[in-house]
């Protein structure tokens, strides 16, 4: 496939004790793709994403973003480097409001700490003017617009995960790695949320996400790789992926 590279992930072996999470996997991601993840449960598609994004450090292998090397890279480097991410289980602050938890995402790209991006605003008029602009660019994109000053907590689930992206998306990311964002969301959630993928890859964003629900995959994959039980098993489109044996395979366990 042509296009520029913008992820190498070459031989990563993860280990926990005596299991074997990741076994020398290689994947190639390139520049703008929509690249999706699947495989059953406990096949290593959280692992992977926590040693590309230096939650876990590889017992081999190495990675590169854009030809620089960043592998054991603790996490608020690689996230300074271009990669952003949500996680399985939504982690914002439920307290505070839609705009305050993007603002949290934007600490890395400003001169301010974290807390005084939250609390200093206003002191620094020309930080808190781009900070503004920022949010309320993010916000247009992704619909939240509307709810800027309602607190997290108070939105339906669906669109709490669209507050993880917005905050994932004002680390200005090269890449936005998305662990399983359709889980929970009801069919019209799921739809929305694929146009703002499609939206969201327009922009030169590469996504790489984690994800179960076939017909979604289906809708936004340009490419995927299949892991079963740590190993590879399988890369391509999604009609190549799904006439293959060893796919059909780990999913049907025959
Ligand atoms: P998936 O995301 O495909 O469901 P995971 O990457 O979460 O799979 O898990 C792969 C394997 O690694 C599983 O057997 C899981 O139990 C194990 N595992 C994941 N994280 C840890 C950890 N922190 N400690 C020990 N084992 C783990």
């Amino acid at each position: 496939m042509d296009g520029e590279v913008i992820l190498v992930a070459e031989g990563i072996t993860k280990k926990f004790g005596g299991l074997v999470a990741l076994n020398k996997v290689d994947v190639v991601i390139r520049k703008g793709e929509r690249h999706v993840m699947i495989g059953p449960n406990g096949s290593g598609k959280t692992t992977f994403i926590n040693v590309v994004t230096g939650v876990y450090q590889p017992d081999e292998g190495n990675i590169r973003l854009q030809d620089e090397e960043i592998t054991r890279l603790p996490p608020h480097k690689i996230t300074e480097k271009g990669i952003g991410r949500t996680f399985q289980n939504i982690r914002l602050f439920g307290s505070m409001t839609v705009w305050e938890n993007i603002a949290v995402g934007m600490h890395c790209r400003t001169q301010s700490g974290l807390i005084e991006v939250l609390l200093r605003l206003g002191r620094e008029r020309e930080e808190r003017k781009i900070i503004e602009k920022k949010i309320r660019e993010i916000s247009y994109f992704l619909g939240l617009d509307k709810v800027l000053n309602q607190n997290v907590r108070s939105l339906p689930y669906g669109k709490q995960r669209i507050v993880e992206i917005g905050r994932a998306m004002a680390t200005d990311p090269k890449m936005l790695i998305l662990d399983e964002p359709a889980a929970g969301m009801n069919s019209q959630e799921v739809v929305e949320l694929a146009t703002i993928i499609k939206k969201i890859s327009q922009l030169g964003i590469t996504v790489l996400l984690i994800e179960h629900n076939m017909e979604f995959v289906k809708d936004i994959a340009d490419r995927i790789t299949v892991l079963d039980a740590g190993q590879k098993i399988a890369e391509g489109n999604f009609e190549e992926i799904q006439s293959h044996p060893k796919v059909v395979e780990a999913y049907l366990g025959t």
